[in-house]
């Protein structure tokens, strides 16, 4: 996470950043001028206009990584003014470190982040997959990605050497040598930004994806229907910081082996919004301008309706907190990746259902 100066290359490029975001209209001039204003440190619009979906990162043909230049200044300005009622993210930061709850020795260490609260991942935790494992959040295990929507983006950075210490103490306390984690945005700062960084990881980080595709393969006659249906998938902002795989976000193929198994049709082909221009779920601008996050949700759930799906699947616990209410409205199911395969097993969803609709969140 750092703007890389030295690869931005205005001579080698079509301004393709800030031309390809799908929230503002620039031409390269304007995507150019944009940017050179950026990196001389004056202010320009688009601070404002920024819903920090990290797209531009995988737009910028040159790798120099132009949302960490947008981050930056947008810390430096306060210019995003998020009102202080509206950043809950810190709160959850000072929330000390519990054991949601406690599994069977030997069993997986599943950290729920410091977003554990936001959906009853708890509840999203149940059922064979889950039957053995300990489940650990609060705010020492709280990568603090989520502050880079609301203009700390140097936060998840400067905690990182912190956040890594206090994992592998949890690792030692529960006798493993793996902690998997249920927000990808925790699962990419132990990988992605700890290499960036030369933070060295005492234990091995696996993605939710990763856990639920190897208990499925190892556990094939548990499978009781396959599911037959078509869907879509809502990849946030936090998967586009994901380890690449070859020249796939490599969470895209522990979700195929997913869907296989379990006998689920992606409609992403079919889509307009889709891998490198998939839409945000809003939650970055979803208390300060709660319209556009909203018509920005539509759009993208119109998409998914628009390309056959019957359901619109989440990774991440935050994106579908957020758009939960605008596929409710739009008659497009949400359903968390752990309760669609648990319907695959047979299982009750038990009081959370698909994607806790009605259901308290604190
Ligand atoms: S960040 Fe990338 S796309 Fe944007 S101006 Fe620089 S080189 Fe061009
Ligand atoms: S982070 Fe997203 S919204 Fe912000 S400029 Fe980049 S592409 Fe546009």
């Amino acid at each position: 996470m750092a703007f890389d100066l030295s690869k931005c290359d205005f001579s080698r490029c079509r301004g393709e950043c800030l031309v390809r975001c799908p929230y503002v209209s620039y031409d390269e001039d304007d995507a150019k001028s944009a940017v050179q204003a950026l990196i001389k440190g004056e202010r320009h619009p688009i601070l404002k206009e920024c819903i920090t979906c990290a797209a531009c990162n995988d737009f910028c043909p040159r790798g120099a990584d132009p949302w960490d230049l947008i981050a930056q200044r947008q810390e430096e300005t306060g210019v995003l003014g998020i009102p202080p009622d509206a950043k809950p993210s810190s709160d959850w930061l000072t929330k000390p470190a519990t054991v949601v709850r406690r599994g069977k020795s030997g069993g997986p260490l599943i950290s729920a982040g410091g977003i554990y609260e936001v959906v009853p991942q708890a509840e999203f935790l149940t059922g064979q997959m889950f039957e053995d494992a300990t489940i650990i959040g609060g705010g020492p295990y709280a990568c603090g990605f989520t502050e880079t929507h609301l203009g700390r983006a140097s936060r998840p950075v400067k905690f990182l050497p912190q956040f890594i210490e206090n994992l592998a103490k949890a690792a030692a306390e529960f006798g493993v040598d793996e902690i998997v984690f249920t927000h990808d945005a925790c699962y990419n700062v132990a990988t992605t930004l700890a290499m960036q960084r030369g933070v060295e990881v005492p234990f091995r980080p696996v993605h939710i994806l990763e856990y639920i595709r190897n208990w499925l393969r190892d556990h094939p006659d548990r499978i009781a229907k396959p599911l037959g249906i078509r869907i879509a998938v809502q990849g946030g902002c936090t998967t586009r910081l994901a380890p690449k795989g070859g020249d796939r976000e490599i969470w895209s193929d522990w979700l195929a082996d997913i869907f296989e198994m379990i006998g689920v049709e992606s409609v992403e082909e079919k889509r307009v919004y889709t891998g490198e221009d998939r839409l945000c779920c809003g939650c970055g601008i979803f208390h300060a301008n709660h319209e556009r996050a909203v018509e920005i949700q539509r759009k993208n759930v119109q998409d998914a309706a628009d390309a056959g799906a019957e359901e619109l699947l989440f990774i991440c616990p935050a994106c579908i907190t957020v758009m939960r209410g605008t596929c409710r409205k739009m008659e497009l199911e949400p359903i968390y990746i752990t309760q669609m395969v648990k319907r695959a097993l047979g299982e009750e969803l038990g009081p959370a259902g698909a994607a806790a609709f009605g259901y308290p969140v604190k």
